[in-house]
């Protein structure tokens, strides 16, 4: 059995996303107060939805909306079609609150199935799961997908990694689903303590955190694992599972008859052209308790405009770029410090600690250097070509000219957490 549809074609793809939001802007101006009003606001009546096009002139969205809506933000069914909640944590101190009918569960479970299909996994199976569980959704998430694609779940929650050690042999689990710095945490327990001969697991699903490429590679040496996947969701979107990158690993397939995923720039919220990076804006297509029209996520991604090796019929994104906040405009283009650090993380010879400095030159136009790490077997007379060689990658990827600085190994100073990359002294502001 199969939950991939694999006969769907793009035509057929865009009327299922049609009829999706014709249903989602007429349910929810029949039965949410919130949203009537906003669409009264734009002067949107559910008829005048005719095309896809017609989604930019639907209202947006945002975490405040739902923080202000407390405790039951978005609902648009009656208290007694919703069988559960779930909730994530608000910015202003209120949690946002998203209800759940019957049927909301079920296509959760459906769609998370095809993540477990797409990463390749049988009913045989064991999926040991190290995320949150309770009122948090992705313990339920990738709970529910494992018992809908019919493998054997093993739910723990992020207990301690002597615990989830002894289960992961004694169940011989197959594939391990946590945060990136769990598995991290797991691969070098296992190395510590022997284990390696012992560990069956396979291919590891990664979710709820932003990691590197560089930690993802690691935990595959680590744990010698086939594959690391990364999953993406939130749990304004039911939670985890709304697409996960295949085993070419080329992109985020995600599900597009469930959601239309827009890219914005997050200043003039227009649409940016595929493969350039912007905000996501989501819109669900079948969510009945809790739906959303045009949810900016503040996370940044990119809509890639190619189509991968494997057979889904699903459109892909890019990994999460990082978040709209630390975005930084320079000569005119969108910049965030994970572009930087992608570009720096596939030149040999550098450090992964690095610095973006910003400033005013005399000319009055803005200059931009990137400070980084020659590595502790650098030699300093490697660094003019060093250099040279990374501000090529900078404007080839990122297309904007930059000056590089090449500084001792250990200079750059190393935080506990995230640290600071973006130095702005355009404005004046000392840095
Ligand atoms: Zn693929």
């Amino acid at each position: 059995m199969s939950f991939i549809p694999y006969d769907l074609d793009e035509k057929r793809l865009k009327e299922i996303q049609l009829e999706g939001l014709k249903w989602t802007v007429a349910h929810v101006y029949k039965n949410s107060p919130f949203y009537k009003e906003k669409l009264e606001n734009a002067s949107i009546k559910p008829e005048d939805i005719r095309s896809l096009e017609h989604i930019k002139h639907l209202p947006f969205i945002d975490t405040h909306d739902l923080e202000k809506e407390y405790p039951f933000p978005l609902r648009a069914v009656p208290f007694e079609e919703i069988v559960r909640i779930h909730a994530s944590s608000g910015t202003t101190g209120k949690r946002k609150i998203l209800c759940y009918t019957q049927k909301d569960i079920d296509v959760w479970a459906d769609f998370f199935a095809r993540c477990y299909e797409l990463a390749g996994l049988t009913q045989e199976d064991r999926v040991q799961i190290a995320v949150g569980y309770g009122l948090w959704t992705a313990g339920a998430g990738f709970q529910a997908g494992v018992e809908r694609f019919g493998a054997m779940a093993v739910p723990i929650g992020p207990a301690n990694a002597e615990m989830h050690c002894e289960m992961m042999i004694d169940m011989e689990t197959t594939v391990f689903c946590s945060t990136a710095s769990m598995a991290l945490l797991m691969a070098e327990e296992i190395q510590r303590r022997n284990l390696e001969a012992k560990i069956k697991v396979k291919k590891i699903i990664l979710g709820a955190e932003r990691h590197s490429a560089s930690m993802r590679s690691r935990i595959k040496e680590l744990m010698g694992v086939e594959h690391v996947f990364d999953i993406y969701g939130l749990t304004e979107l039911y939670g985890p599972g709304t697409g996960l990158d295949c085993s070419h690993h080329q992109g985020i397939h995600y599900w597009a008859d469930h959601f239309i995923f827009e890219v914005l720039d997050p200043v003039t919220l227009k649409t940016v052209p595929p493969g350039e990076p912007g905000e996501l804006v989501i819109t669900t297509l079948s969510k009945e308790g809790s739906p959303l029209i045009r949810y900016r996520t503040h996370d940044i991604t990119r809509i890639l405009d190619r189509t991968c090796s494997c057979s889904t019929p699903f459109p892909m994104h890019d990994r999460i770029l990082g978040r709209t906040d630390d975005m930084f405009t320079y000569r005119a283009v969108n910049i965030f410090p994970s572009q930087i650090d992608h570009v720096l993380s596939n030149i040999k010879g550098i450090g992964s600690e690095f610095q973006i400095h910003l400033k005013k030159q005399d000319s009055g136009r803005d200059l931009m250097t990137i400070r980084v790490e020659r590595t502790t077997e650098g030699d300093k007379a490697d660094d003019v070509y060093l250099a040279e060689h990374l501000a090529t990658e900078i404007r080839r990827k990122i297309l904007v000219r930059s000056q590089i600085e090449i500084v001792a190994h250990g200079t750059l100073p190393r935080t506990q957490k995230k640290s600071r990359r973006v130095f702005d002294s355009r404005n004046g502001d000392a840095t």
